[in-house]
């Protein structure tokens, strides 16, 4: 198929990437570098058979741009991970979510529909749920949807308007994937995660283990949770991308699909911090520290619809495989990309 992926050079796109490649599909991707790396590009496209990647960098917001390439590429279907997704900068800066997240959504929208592009998985989160009631853990897709950050609520509105759109036109398609926390790189260490500033847990770990970070903290230890720490669902970005070639392939015109996508169970941040201490040898030094505004104790997803409906399950449900593949990365890659 002819995939466009927008955001292809960023952490989770490159590793979409990689598998529509692998699965012999053509793949074009859309990215502004906001947070994109191009030697994650140069790295694609040094494992691309010759015609089979081609790169456009641009914004969404450049509606004309967007239609010319999937009219020139004969996009079948888009896979939309361009986005912002620091939930702390979205706090400081609602109005760049809206515009980036928002309205970067609609104009690939508009620019689909003038083409006649009919098929989009959407990458949503699990931020979207905000900050469920804790009877209702593990999170349902029927859980509602109150987020509690613009990150979330950017996120949302686009659900809302593929929604609308998807009844408008019959034709139409949609899968929106909510992520719950992305973890681990390609396992052959080819590509993997630089985001800067760095936020994650599971990175953060690493790079302390690096010695790039003279200590790292625990966001609260008075959580009601059995260690005190928050309680999170890491699933690795290999059986992320997994998820949404099982969408992809899946859609059928009127289709309007929407899924958790995690392991099923959670960790706790001491329990991460253990494993990355065992999977790098070193026992690098935690302090700890307050609660980080708006996190929830505990988040983790129920997968059965996903399972049951495309049968995808994730692979690594094992953190210290997951880690260790995060490892291979960092290890080899302690300043990130060089771009
Ligand atoms: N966390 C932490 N120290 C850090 C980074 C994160 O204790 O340096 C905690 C954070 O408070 C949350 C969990 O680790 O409970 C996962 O945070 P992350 O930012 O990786 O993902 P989020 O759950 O916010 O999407």
């Amino acid at each position: 198929m002819n995939v466009l992926v927008t955001g292809g050079a960023g952490y989770i796109g490159s590793h979409a990437c990689l598998r529509l490649l692998n699965d012999g599909h053509a793949v074009s991707v859309l990215d502004n570098f906001v947070n994109g790396h191009q030697q994650a590009i140069d790295v694609l496209q040094g494992l691309a058979e010759p015609g089979r990647l081609t790169f456009c960098e641009g914004d969404l917001r450049e509606r004309d741009k967007v239609a010319a390439l999937l009219e020139d590429r004969s996009i079948e279907v888009v896979m939309h991970f361009a986005a912002l997704a620091e939930v702390g900068q979205s706090m400081g800066d609602p109005l760049l979510y809206h515009d980036n997240n928002f309205v970067g959504s609609l104009s690939l929208l508009q620019a689909m529909d003038r083409v006649g592009v009919r098929r989009l998985v959407f990458s949503s989160t699990c931020a979207t749920y905000g900050e469920p009631d804790q009877t209702q853990i593990p999170i349902r897709e029927t859980c509602p949807q109150r987020p509690i950050n613009p990150y979330g609520a950017s996120k949302l509105h686009v659900e809302r308007l593929l929604a609308d759109y998807a009844g408008s036109v019959p034709e139409f398609a949609y899968a929106a994937l909510r992520y719950f926390n992305v973890a681990g790189s390609d396992p052959e260490g080819r590509i993997g995660e630089d985001h800067r500033p760095e936020s994650h847990l599971i990175p953060i770990c690493l790079q302390a283990a690096l010695g790039k970070r003279d200590r790292m903290s625990i966001f609260g230890t008075d959580y009601p949770t059995p260690d005190g720490t928050c309680i999170r669902d890491y699933v690795h970005v290999v059986d992320l991308v997994d998820a949404h070639v099982h969408a992809m392939h899946a859609l059928e015109p009127g289709d309007q699909r929407h899924y958790n996508i995690g392991i099923g169970k959670g960790h706790s941040v001491r329990e991460c911090i253990d494993t990355a201490r065992e999977v790098t040898g070193v026992d690098f030094e935690v302090v700890e520290a307050p609660r980080r505004p708006g996190d929830p104790p505990t988040l983790f997803a129920c997968c059965d619809r996903i399972q049951e409906e495309l049968g995808w399950t994730a692979r690594y449900t094992d953190l210290t495989e997951t880690v260790s593949t995060a490892w291979n990365w960092f290890s080899a890659h302690p300043n990130g990309y060089e771009d």
